[in-house]
Order: structure tokens, then C-alpha cells, then sequence
């Protein structure tokens, strides 16, 4: 049994050698150091269960070589001489079997796991020698061929950038192979090596350029990994022969299942088959159901060897798993991923398991993916049709157009469409069309094929294994069962359960699993902010609520106002000419708009409802074409003139900046003074519904001024108190500004001693802090990235060095002159986790966010609160 690992450490890198017999030191490798895989090899064998020996070249190689000029330290290759010697020792001990070729796998593997992206290199030692013992091992001249074949190939593509010659394809194996040499070293003058040491060290070469190619480097720009966490170490481990003709094979298993969360083994295998064939899709696995039945001892010992590691890792464990002639080994282990429901019902499960604690739960949950979890499904009021069903492979249902390639997946994203990206399976390649399109249906592979795995990971949904579905490339052109349909045509997918369905069936939000209430209960009691939601309407009011939002953090009242039926009438208001004018016009505006108000006060049964005042320019109301211009001067029964001339008159150049938020308070205070008379008395009427006050907060949007917030609250206040008066007090209500202008940060002290609240609207703030406006910044904000200027998106996280340095210093000044002043925040920063942690430490009293983000909030609160201890 290997149970144990040794440490040497050479002068440039660390390495450490398991599958030996004694115990040198109790040691903890680090995952930063030996990457998740190389930890999980130490943490295998200490879990009592057989893996093959290998050695692990600690992540410092791979800075060395790119910093050196893409060199190695000097006497490498004397020390990977010595460190295979010493695998073969010991692996020899435990193979009786002097056929038995001896090769190696060199993999990489980082702190964080980039599935799929980089390349592994099997067979490792493949030479003449090798071969003709592989050839009497597995008593079959095409597995051994196969293998040599393959290894060749991999190391002629990846080391020397060449393509096999495609007329050599019909040639036996062994010339194949032959030919091949032969072209590497008539087209690089190179030879191809045939020791094992010099193919190792070459495959290392390969495993770490790999780490640099454009999908790795994709991949990290996407999930927002850096390049030191992404630094990897190198592996490189004996080989066992799941391509065995014996009872052998290959296959990935998980301790619970992925989708459901249940407890129980679950996953995939291959017969005769070598890892990379499950991984890359290239075989449709069989379940692991079938494995239960076809060998039940080995089974049952995976079953137990998967208990074991769930112990060590305190988490549903994947493992890789190889069967060579009746003989279980695993190969490396890392937590598994799982479908959001699925996982949050594992983290419940592990803590009533007592296998975590509640922090840890808590800490567990990634608020990202709680904004996934909520999957819509078709819709069962509505008639749809299944046409093929295929493997469940990455939660939730949507539609979009068919596409075959990434490229056509990227364009139909960029023009606003849905893409549903099908393909026979998906390589490590494809990683922009998978990013780019909305749904993923493979013909081969199973759960846990590159496709799967890459879909869950990102949050789309994925449908594999359709073996019903043959795709026409060169007509472009999909056959499903006896339907054919072309590219561009819409169909839905439903990776809860498999289904490929026509056309784009209504979607419904099915009810979130038990685990999530508990799971966000007992997050709600850790955390210290308070949640609100940014609802403009009683729906998602209460859709937040029912999420645990504690109020309403932000209407935006133009939401209201754009409403279809009574925009022509906030038109007609802006366009008069006098303040009289505006007030009649206003009335009408009113009968759209107040049964509106009401529903929001009620469906908040008490709570908060913070109801921002008119924010944007007002020329966004009008119409642009001429023929729409036209249309509204006949609605409202004005001549086309006078509306033209209103229009140029009210025509900015830079409305961004322009008369907008309470600058029209100041200009024309009777529209703040209709807009609050209303919200008003829409607070009483949905008070004498449900019995409780209600609390309108009214917010004054775009201040700069103390004064003119001054100016404008005064009016607010004296037509709020008297409409309190005339309804009896029916509702309590408060003023404060958005603070989101950088004038107001700089002066949110003065501004606070005249407010009840402030809350950042982080979105301006960033916007005009930045100098970037948040509509375009997308076109130029990747060459920011690109050249390490910036690291993220500052319009999703928080800048903290600039917005967030001035957001302190106004949360310090505004706290100086009013100590109980209440702080909210309102961008859509509020739910980003990071920028959580920075509003839980200068000690804001609330966040609010879209109600959809409610519960991802809920969480990032929870950990910021946790972390801060
Ligand atoms: C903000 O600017 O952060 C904000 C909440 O307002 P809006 O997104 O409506 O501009
Ligand atoms: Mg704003």
C-alpha cells in the first residue's frame, strides 16, 4: 500500500515523490505549490487507497521556466533521471510482470482546477522496447500500436507544431508510427527521443507551454483567475492500463450526485478504455450503475474509496479512477462540481452529516452561483414538444438559435441572440463558444465530458450524449429523429433532465429546493448588512421578499413612468410650457400610475420603500424617429410643430451630464411635488389594505449640492408631513440622497446633516469617478485588461482603490456629522461578493440589489461578516 510521500527539495523547486514506503515528515503540501492534483495524490494515499506512485515538480518550475527564456534549472535532467529510476523501483515492486511496459503520465495541476485546458500527456515512454513489451502485455498488436501511435502524435502536434500527413492514415500502425518520426525529423531536423527521460523532460515542456495557449489563457480572462494562482505543477506518474484486455478500464466517479446532490456513487466508465477517453468525449461512458452490476467487488470498493476521500476533503470528492486487470487504483481527486441546487443540497447534507460546520457551510456557498441556481424550466401550462433526449448534463432550460461553430456562437452573442452551440462533442478549444452561447447540446459524451464540466462551470445549461442527433455540417443543417432543421432555427434544451425540445417554449422559475431556504437562513442570521431589493414593480418586490430582502432599496420611479400606458401622458407632461401645464398633465399621469404604487407598498407589508425621485434626462421619454414623432404629436392631439420645437429646445448634448436627476427637482419642482403627493397617498392606500404603516423613503437622485439637496428635500418634506397629516399617519416616511456624483461623496457631510439616509449609487459613482461611461466602456475596457491596467470589469466589482477610497472617506464624513445616519448601497456592486466585504468593513447598513441577486447577496454578506471576525 503507498501510503506515504517524501520531500527533496532542489535548489529551484520542490518536489514530492508518493508511493513510497516510509514517512519522512508530517507535511502538508500546499495546493499553490503542488496544485490541487498533487495534493490530492498525497491525500489519496493517506486515505489508505492505492494510487500509482509518482513524483510532483512543485509550481516554482514553471516561473523558473518562463522566466528563464523557457529554460530548465540546471542538472534537470540528471534529477528527472534519478526521480524515474526511483518510480520504476517502486512501481517494479508491485508488478510481477516483466512485460509490463513501464510509462509515465506528465499532467499539470494548479491551485485552481482549469479542466480541460491544458494538455496531459499519457504513454509517456512509449519507445521500440516498450512497444514490443506492450505488444506481448496486452496480447494485442492494436492496443500496443494505439498507444505508441497516439503518444507520437500528441508529441508531434504539441512539441513540434505537426500535422501527421493525412495519406499516412491507411498505413499499418508500426509505419505510421515510422513515417511520422521520419516527418519530425526531416521537417525539424530533430530526432525523436527515445529514452524516457528525454521524453519526459519534453512532455514537460509541452505540459507547461500548454499552460500559456489561448483557450488556457481565455479560460483564466473568464472565471477571473490570475496567473500565479493558475501557476502549475507538473506530475508525473506511473501508468496503470485501463486499456488492459482484462477486466479493465477507465472512468470518473463522484461520492454524491451532481445533479440531485444525492448520497450516492455516481458517474461514468469505460471498459478497455484510458482516461482522456471519457474526458474528451471520445467514448459515450457507461453508467456507473452498470459497473455495480458488471463487477460488484469493485464497486463496492470504489464506493468505499469515495466515502474515504469525502472524509479527507469534507466535500462531495471526484475521483479518476483506473482498472487494470481486476485491480482499483485512483488516480487524483479533487471536491467535485456539482449543479448549484445539487450543491447547495451537499453543503446542507455535510453539515447535518456533521462532517462541516455552519460557517463553513455558510463559507461554502458561492454567491455567483446562487444567481444560476434558480433554473427556469419549460413552462407545463404551455404545450411543448419533446423531440430527443439526450444526458442531463448542467441544469436549467433555455432556447436560441442552432449554431455549429464557437465563432457563430460569438456572433450571435455580440448581435444580442441566443445561441444554443451543438456539436458532436466540445473540445478545450471551443471554450468561446461555450462562453458565448446560452445553451450547449453535445451528440457524444456524458456528464462529465469536457462540455459538461465546462457548462457547469460556467452556469449554462448542457445537454450531452444525444445519440439521436446527427448534425450535417457541410449543409449546415441538423437531423433530430425524422426533423430536420437548419442553422439559425430556435430550439430549448433542458439540462435538468436531458430534453431537446422545438421551438422556444415560455420558461417558469420552478420553486428553489429545500436546502437553499436553509442554507440561506442560517447565512441571514450571520450576516450584519441588512438586504434590500432594487424592485420597480410589486412583483419582484415580492419575489425579493420571498428571497429575504428586508424592503425596497430603490425604485427607480421612471420605470414607472416608462410604463406602455402612461408614457404619452409623462410626455405631454414634459413638453408643456408652464408650470401650471405640468401639473394638469400630471393628473393623468397619476390614474396610470397610482394603483402601481400601491401594489409596491402592499407587497412590502410594512417594509421599507425607498422610491427614487425622476433621475434621467428627460428627452429619454420621447420617441426618435420622425414617424414615431409624428405619431405621439396625433396621440396627443398637438401640432407637429410645437412638438418639434419643444424637442429641440429640450435637446442636450450630453444628457449623461445634462438636466437630469434633481436638477429637474430644482428647474420644475412641481413634477418632485406630484411624483411624492402620489407616492404618498399610494403608502396610505396600500396601509388601510394591510393594517401596517406604510414607510415611503424618498431618495433625491443626482445631488451634488448640499444646497440643492437643501432645496429640493425642504419641498419633498412640506408635502409629505401634510399629506401624513391628511391621511392620519398612515405612513412614516424619510429623505436622503444617492450619493453618486463625486462632489456629493466629497461633501456627504454636509449633505448627511440635512438627510435621513444616504445610499451610493455605485453605478454613477464608478461612471463619474472613472470618467467611463458605463454604456460604452465595454468597447475599450478588454485592452485595459489585456494590458493588466485594470483585472476586472469595475462596472461589476468595486474599484476599490478609487471609488471605493472616496466611498470611505464620505461614509467617515457623513458618520462625523451625523453618527446614526443610515447607509445604504444601491449599484449593482451590492451583490458582487468582493465589493461586499468592502461595504461590510467601513460599516454600511444596508445593500441593495435586483431581487434575482437577492440571495447571492444574502450569502456575500454572510461571508464578509464571517471573514471580518
Ligand atoms: C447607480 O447609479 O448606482 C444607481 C443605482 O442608479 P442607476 O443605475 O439607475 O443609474
Ligand atoms: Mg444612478
Amino acid at each position: 500500500m503507498n501510503k506515504t510521500e517524501t520531500v527533496t527539495r532542489s535548489p529551484r523547486f520542490e518536489v514530492i515523490h508518493t508511493g513510497g514506503e516510509e514517512i519522512y515528515a508530517p507535511y502538508a503540501p500546499r495546493p499553490e505549490k503542488f496544485g490541487g492534483k498533487g495534493v490530492s495524490l498525497c491525500l489519496i494515499a493517506r486515505a489508505g487507497l492505492k494510487a500509482p506512485p509518482a513524483f510532483i515538480l512543485s509550481a516554482d518550475l514553471f516561473l523558473y521556466y518562463f522566466e528563464r527564456q523557457k529554460t530548465f534549472p540546471p542538472g534537470f535532467t540528471e534529477q528527472i533521471d534519478e526521480y524515474l529510476t526511483a518510480l520504476k523501483q517502486t512501481f517494479a515492486e508491485k508488478s510481477e510482470d516483466p512485460n509490463r511496459p513501464f510509462t509515465v503520465s506528465v499532467r499539470t495541476g494548479a491551485a485552481v482546477s482549469m479542466p480541460g485546458m491544458t494538455d496531459s500527456v499519457l504513454n509517456v515512454g512509449m519507445n521500440e522496447d516498450n512497444y514490443r513489451k506492450a505488444r506481448r502485455f496486452f496480447a494485442d498488436d492494436r492496443i500496443a500500436g494505439e498507444m505508441y501511435k497516439n503518444f507520437v502524435e500528441l508529441i508531434a502536434e504539441r512539441v513540434y507544431q505537426i500535422i501527421p500527413d493525412d495519406e499516412d492514415e491507411d498505413l499499418p500502425l508500426p509505419d505510421r508510427i515510422a513515417a511520422l518520426k521520419n516527418q519530425i525529423h526531416e521537417e525539424t531536423g530533430e530526432k525523436f527521443p527515445e529514452n524516457l527521460t528525454d521524453q519526459v523532460i519534453i512532455a514537460i515542456r509541452a505540459a507547461l507551454e500548454s499552460h500559456q495557449n489561448p483557450r488556457a489563457v481565455f479560460y483564466r480572462e473568464i472565471q477571473k483567475i490570475s496567473l500565479k494562482d493558475s501557476a502549475p505543477a507538473i506530475i508525473v506518474q506511473a501508468m496503470v492500463y485501463g486499456n488492459s484486455p482484462g477486466l479493465s478500464g477507465s472512468g470518473v466517479a463522484l461520492s454524491r450526485d451532481p445533479l440531485t446532490g444525492e448520497s450516492k456513487a455516481n458517474g461514468e466508465y469505460c471498459l478497455t478504455a484510458q482516461g482522456d477517453h471519457i474526458v474528451g468525449g471520445k467514448k459515450t461512458p457507461l453508467n456507473l450503475d452498470h459497473f455495480k452490476q458488471k463487477t460488484p467487488t469493485l464497486y463496492k470498493k470504489l464506493s468505499a474509496g469515495l466515502g474515504k476521500l469525502e472524509r479527507v476533503y469534507h466535500d462531495i470528492t471526484e475521483a479518476e479512477f483506473t482498472f487494470e486487470n481486476g485491480e482499483l487504483w485512483f488516480l487524483q481527486a479533487r471536491p467535485g462540481k456539482a449543479g448549484a441546487g445539487a450543491l447547495l443540497k451537499i453543503t446542507a447534507d455535510l453539515f447535518a452529516e456533521q462532517a462541516i460546520d455552519e460557517d463553513t457551510a455558510i463559507l461554502r456557498v458561492n454567491p455567483r452561483v446562487c444567481e444560476t441556481f434558480l433554473h427556469p424550466a419549460p413552462d407545463p401550462d404551455f404545450p411543448y414538444e419533446i423531440i430527443e433526449r439526450g444526458i442531463p448534463a448542467s441544469p436549467g432550460a433555455v432556447s436560441g438559435k442552432i449554431t455549429f461553430t464557437s465563432e457563430d456562437a460569438a456572433i450571435c452573442r455580440s448581435r444580442g441572440e441566443n445561441a444554443i452551440l451543438v456539436r458532436n462533442e466540445t473540445a478545450p478549444d471551443d471554450i468561446h463558444g461555450l462562453y458565448a452561447a446560452c445553451g450547449i447540446l453535445t451528440v457524444r459524451g456524458g456528464a462529465t465530458s469536457h462540455a459538461a464540466v465546462a457548462a457547469r462551470g460556467l452556469g449554462r445549461p448542457c445537454v450531452t450524449g444525444a445519440g439521436g442527433v446527427k448534425i450535417l455540417f457541410q449543409e449546415r443543417r441538423l437531423l433530430i429523429g425524422e426533423r430536420s432543421f437548419k442553422e439559425g432555427d430556435e430550439i430549448m434544451i433542458n439540462g435538468t433532465t436531458g430534453d431537446i425540445i422545438t421551438g422556444a417554449p415560455p420558461v417558469v422559475l420552478p420553486d428553489p429546493p429545500a436546502a437553499f431556504f436553509h442554507l440561506s437562513y442560517m447565512a441571514r442570521r450571520k450576516r450584519r448588512l441588512k438586504l434590500r431589493a432594487n424592485a420597480d414593480s410589486a412583483e419582484e418586490a415580492e419575489i425579493a421578499l420571498r428571497f429575504g430582502a428586508e424592503g425596497v432599496g430603490l425604485c427607480r420611479s421612471e420605470q414607472i413612468l416608462y410604463g406602455a400606458d402612461g408614457v404619452n401622458a409623462v410626455c405631454e407632461m414634459i413638453l408643456a410650457e408652464s408650470s401650471a401645464e405640468r401639473v394638469a398633465a400630471f393628473s393623468e399621469v397619476r390614474d396610470h400610475q397610482y394603483d402601481l404604487y400601491e401594489a409596491l407598498f402592499q407587497s412590502a407589508y410594512g417594509l421599507p420603500v425607498t422610491v427614487r425621485l425622476l433621475d434621467p434626462p428627460l428627452h429619454e421619454f420621447f420617441p426618435d424617429t420622425e414617424k414615431e414623432i409624428a405619431e405621439l404629436a396625433e396621440k396627443l392631439k398637438k401640432p407637429l410643430a410645437f412638438v418639434n420645437r419643444r424637442l429641440s429646445a429640450l435637446h442636450e448634448y450630453n444628457p449623461m451630464l445634462g438636466h437630469r436627476g434633481c436638477r429637474v427637482g430644482v428647474s420644475h419642482p412641481e413634477i418632485y411635488a406630484e411624483q411624492t403627493r402620489m407616492i404618498c397617498q399610494a403608502a396610505a392606500g396600500a396601509a388601510k389594505l394591510t393594517g401596517l404603516k406604510s414607510k415611503p423613503e424618498f431618495m433625491i437622485p443626482f445631488v451634488s449640492f448640499a444646497k440643492e439637496y437643501e432645496l429640493v428635500s425642504n419641498n419633498i418634506r412640506a408635502i409629505a408631513l401634510a399629506e401624513q397629516e391628511n391621511c392620519n399617519g398612515a405612513f412614516d416616511f424619510k429623505i436622503g440622497a444617492v450619493i453618486e456624483l463625486p462632489r456629493a461623496a466629497l461633501r456627504a457631510d454636509v449633505i448627511a446633516e440635512k438627510a435621513d439616509f444616504i445610499s451610493f449609487g455605485t453605478n454613477d459613482l464608478t461612471q463619474t469617478v472613472l470618467g467611463v461611461s458605463r454604456d460604452d466602456s465595454a468597447r475599450f475596457l478588454a485592452d485595459y485588461r489585456r494590458n493588466n491596467i485594470l483585472s476586472f470589469d469595475p462596472f461589476e466589482r468595486l474599484d476599490l482603490e478609487g471609488v471605493g477610497f472616496l466611498i470611505e472617506l464620505a461614509v467617515q464624513r457623513a458618520r462625523s456629522a451625523k453618527p446614526e445616519i443610515e447607509i445604504g448601497v444601491c449599484g449593482e456592486h451590492a451583490a458582487d461578493a468582493e465589493s461586499v466585504v468592502f461595504f461590510e468593513k467601513i460599516g454600511a447598513d444596508y445593500l441593495s440589489c435586483s431581487p434575482y441577486r437577492v440571495p447571492a447577496a444574502n450569502f456575500a454578506a454572510a461571508q464578509a461578516a464571517l471573514k471580518k471576525v
